[in-house]
C-alpha cells in the first residue's frame, strides 16, 4: 500500500500523476494522524513537501529498518525524489527511482552500497535464502565492505559468493559467518561477525490439541540446541492436516514467518522406516506425524534429528540435501550507451545479479554499476560459448545477467539464450522418450516462470532504432521495418529479397549493421535496390553512435548517401514516399494533415 501525501494544489497535481502510475496507491492530504496509521511494515509513504516537515513528523515513529515503511520525499515541482528511509528492504530506493523516472526527476539515493556499486548485504542475503540473525551488525559489515572493498566470509555451506567477498577458513577473523551450526561463532547484536543462516531446515511437529504456543516454541528451541543447529535456519514447519488450525502452532508460525506445510494421514503413512505408534494412530489416523511430515516437506528420506518428545509436543528435524537457490538468468538491454537511457528495471536486474556476461564494449558501458560482479567476456565471436556459460552458471544457482546493447530482443542475445534452452528441452524429451509437459501447457509464460529449470526474464532496452529516430526527429511515425545487413547468419539473397519487398510496400526502412565485417558493398547494394522503387530525393538519415559520446547525424537522400560516413556504429533510416525534411529534422507524417488543417 502506497500513500502519497500532499499539502498544496501543486503537490496534489504531482500526487495524482504518481497515484495513476502506481498500483495500489492513493493520494491524501497531509495529516500527521494518517501518517501514524499508515506507519506499518511493508507500506510505502511518499511525501510531496519539504523534507523538514517529513522528518519532524516521522521522527517519533521510526523504530527498526526491518519494519519501518519506505519513505520517499519529493519537492512540489517534482525535480528531486529522495529515498529517505528503508532504502533496501523497505523498497524506498526503487520507489524513488520509479517516481523519478515517471516525473523525469533526479532520484537521490544515499545508501552507500548503491553509490559504490557494491552489493547490498541485506539484498544479497535475501536473494540467497539466508536469514540474518543479527541485523544490527549489517551496518558495521557494510562499512567494512566499503572501506576494505572486501569482506572475509566463513561458510560451511555451498553458497556462491559475490566476487568481492573473500573466503576464509578461520572463523575468528571472519566478518560474516554462514552456517547452520549453532556452535559456530557467537554473534552479539551489533558486532561482527554478521551471522547468516541458510534456511534449510524443516521442523516436523506433532502436538496434542491445545498445545500452548510457548511449549511449542520451547520444544523446538530445546531440540535444536541439543543438535547444535540454529533456529534461524528453519525454513518451514510441517505437520498433519488435522493441525492446520491448531491455535498455538499457527500463532508460532505467524510470529516467525514460517510457512506451515501439512499432509493428510494417508500420505504420512506412506513414508517408510518410521516408528509406528498405535496411540497416535487412534488419535490422528497416522502412525507417526513429526518424522514423516518433516521428510515429506523437505523432500529427503532421512532425519537430522529423529524425534524428541515433550509434554504436548513431538519434534523432528530434516535438512534439505543441498543448499541451493534457484538460478536466475536475466537478459538485460542496456540501451544505446548513456547512463540516463538505462532503464530503472535494467539497473535493478544488474544489481540483483552476481555474474554479468556480455561483449566487452557493453561491459565497459556499465562498468561503474558492476564493480562487485564476476564478469565473463569473450569478444564478439564467442556468442554461443558466452550464452552457454551464462546458462550453465544459472543452472548452478548463480544469478546471471546477460547484457546486450540497445534491446536484448533485437539482433541480440535474447534469441540465442532461448534457442539454446529450447534445444536442451528437446534433447530432454528425446532422451526421456516422452512428450514434455511444458510443451503442452497453453497460453504464454510469464517472465518469472522457470524455463528449462531456471528463472529466465528479459528486460527491454532502448534500441538503436529508437535512439537514432529520436536524434533525427520523427522518421518512424508510420509503418516501418528493420533489416540487418549482416550476412554472417543470414544469406545475402534473403536480405535482398526483404529489402525489395519492404521498399515495394513503402515501409520506412531501418538498416542495422550497415557495415558488417567492415565491408561497404552491402550498404551500397541495399541503397541501389531501394532506389529501384523509391525516388532519389527520399530522405536518408544516418546516425553514428546515437546517444553515446561522439554522436553524429547526417540527413541525406537516396541519391546522395555519403557511404564513407557510415560505420559499424551507425543506424541508417530510409524514409517512405511521404517522409520529408524540415529544419534539419526528418519527419514521416502520420496522416494528420489529411484529417486536420495543420496550418
Ligand atoms: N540490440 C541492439 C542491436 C545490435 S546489432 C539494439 O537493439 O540496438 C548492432 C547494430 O546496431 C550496429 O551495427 C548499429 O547498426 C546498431 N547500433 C547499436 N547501437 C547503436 C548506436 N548507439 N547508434 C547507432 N547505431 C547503433
Amino acid at each position: 500500500m502506497t500513500t502519497i501525501f500532499f499539502i498544496t494544489n501543486a503537490g496534489k497535481a504531482v500526487a495524482a500523476r504518481i497515484e495513476a502510475a502506481l498500483n495500489d496507491a492513493s493520494a491524501a492530504r497531509f495529516d500527521p494522524e494518517l501518517v501514524r496509521q499508515q506507519w506499518q511494515p511493508g507500506n510505502k509513504l511518499v511525501f510531496i513537501m519539504a523534507a523538514g516537515i517529513v522528518i519532524r513528523t516521522i521522527a517519533p515513529l521510526i523504530a527498526d529498518k526491518k519494519t519501518d515503511p519506505a519513505v520517499v520525499v519529493l519537492d512540489e515541482s517534482g525535480q528531486h525524489v529522495i529515498s529517505l528511509l528503508s532504502g533496501h528492504l523497505g523498497g524506498a530506493n526503487s520507489l524513488a527511482q520509479n517516481i523519478a523516472h515517471l516525473l523525469d526527476a533526479v532520484p537521490v539515493i544515499t545508501t552507500a552500497s548503491d553509490v559504490a556499486g557494491l552489493p547490498a548485504l541485506d539484498i544479497w542475503a535475501r536473494n540467497n535464502n539466508l536469514f540474518i540473525e543479527n541485523p544490527d551488525a549489517l551496518s558495521s559489515a557494510m562499512i567494512r565492505l566499503l572501506n576494505n572493498r572486501s569482506l572475509r566470509i566463513f561458510s560451511d555451506c555451498d553458497v556462491s559468493l559475490p566476487a568481492v567477498f573473500e573466503r576464509t577458513t578461520e572463523q575468528d577473523s571472519a566478518d560474516v559467518i554462514i552456517s547452520v551450526s549453532d556452535d559456530v561463532g557467537d554473534a552479539v547484536a551489533a558486532e561482527l561477525p554478521l551471522m547468516l543462516r541458510p534456511r534449510v531446515l524443516t521442523v516436523g511437529i506433532g502436538c496434542n490439541r491445545g498445545a500452548p504456543e510457548r511449549e511449542i516454541e520451547a520444544s523446538i528451541r530445546a531440540t535444536l540446541r541439543i543438535a547444535n543447529i540454529a533456529f534461524g535456519s528453519i525454513r518451514n514447519i510441517a505437520t498433519i492436516d488435522l493441525k492446520e488450525e491448531e491455535p498455538g502452532l499457527v500463532s508460532f508460525c505467524r510470529n516467525h514467518n514460517f510457512p506451515l506445510v501439512t499432509f493428510p494421514a494417508a500420505r504420512l503413512n506412506m513414508v517408510p522406516n518410521v516408528g509406528r505408534s498405535e496411540t497416535v494412530f487412534k488419535a490422528t489416523g497416522a502412525y507417526a506425524v513429526a518424522e514423516p511430515a518433516a521428510m515429506l516437506a523437505s523432500g529427503v528420506d532421512w532425519l537430522l534429528v529423529d524425534k524428541y518428545k515433550y509434554q504436548n509436543v513431538t519434534v523432528s528435524v530434516a535438512r534439505q540435501e543441498v543448499f541451493r537457490t534457484p538460478g536466475m538468468l536475466s537478459i538485460v538491454g542496456i540501451g544505446p550507451g548513456r547512463a540516463e537511457h538505462l532503464t530503472p528495471a535494467a539497473r535493478m536486474a544488474l544489481r540483483e545479479a552476481d555474474t554479468v556476461v556480455g561483449y566487452d564494449t557493453y561491459i565497459e558501458m556499465i562498468r561503474p554499476l558492476i564493480a562487485d560482479k564476476d564478469v565473463l567476456t569473450t569478444g564478439m565471436t564467442g556468442e554461443v560459448e558466452r550464452c552457454r556459460a551464462a546458462i550453465d552458471s544459472a543452472r548452478k544457482g548463480r544469478r546471471v545477467a546477460v547484457v546486450s546493447g540497445g534491446d536484448p530482443g533485437i539482433y541480440a542475445m535474447a534469441g540465442l539464450v532461448f534457442e539454446l534452452l529450447s534445444a536442451d528441452e528437446r534433447e530432454k524429451e528425446t532422451t526421456e522418450g516422452t512428450g514434455s509437459a511444458a510443451s503442452s501447457s497453453s497460453g504464454f509464460s510469464l517472465p518469472s516462470v522457470p524455463f528449462s529449470g531456471i528463472s529466465v526474464s528479459v528486460v527491454p532496452g532502448v534500441s538503436a532504432l529508437n535512439a537514432a529516430a529520436s536524434v533525427l526527429g520523427a522518421p518512424l511515425m508510420h509503418d516501418f521495418c528493420a533489416i540487418s545487413l549482416s550476412d554472417r547468419l543470414t544469406p545475402w539473397d534473403v536480405i535482398e529479397r526483404r529489402l525489395i519487398a519492404a521498399a515495394a510496400a513503402d515501409f520506412v526502412i531501418v538498416l542495422y549493421n550497415p557495415k558488417s565485417r567492415g565491408r561497404t558493398e552491402h550498404i551500397e547494394a541495399a541503397i541501389a535496390l531501394i532506389s529501384q522503387v523509391q525516388i532519389p530525393s527520399t530522405p536518408v538519415g544516418i546516425v553514428k553512435a546515437a546517444l553515446r559520446d561522439g554522436q553524429q547525424a547526417i540527413i541525406a537522400t537516396l541519391g546522395t548517401v555519403p557511404f564513407g560516413e557510415i560505420d559499424m556504429q551507425s543506424t541508417v533510416i530510409i524514409g517512405n514516399s511521404k517522409t520529408f525534411v524540415c529544419n534539419g529534422r526528418m519527419i514521416t507524417p502520420r496522416g494528420y494533415e489529411d484529417k486536420y488543417d495543420l496550418a
